[in-house]
């Protein structure tokens, strides 16, 4: 009985492991694809900002119901929304203007 849960045990660690590992090389990959801050434009005045990749990226991930649009803010001019300009998201889609 003792033998077959250390066995279950062992399985889960090798599981959590491959997940950390996957975790890691996922996060590797983010990194260099990283470059830049993403551009974001006002859909009624054409105010620019650019808005650091890092978060951006925490409100798409979690904004992970809507996955079709991109994470936008309010202008801090006219309180219209904001879209990026061209930002590729978390979830492996493009978003463009
Ligand atoms: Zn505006």
């Amino acid at each position: 009985m003792a033998k077959k849960s250390k066995k279950i045990k062992d399985k889960q660690r090798a599981k959590y492991k491959a997940k950390i590992k996957e975790k890691q090389s996922k996060e590797k990959e983010v990194k260099e694809v990283k470059e830049e801050d993403v551009l974001y434009i006002c859909t009624e005045c054409g105010v620019k900002e650019y808005i650091p990749r890092d978060v951006v990226e925490i409100f798409d991930e979690i904004d992970d119901e809507n996955i079709i649009e991109p994470p936008t803010y309010s202008c801090e001019k006219c309180g219209a929304i904001m879209r990026p300009k061209k930002y590729e998201g978390v979830h492996g889609i493009t978003y463009e203007l």
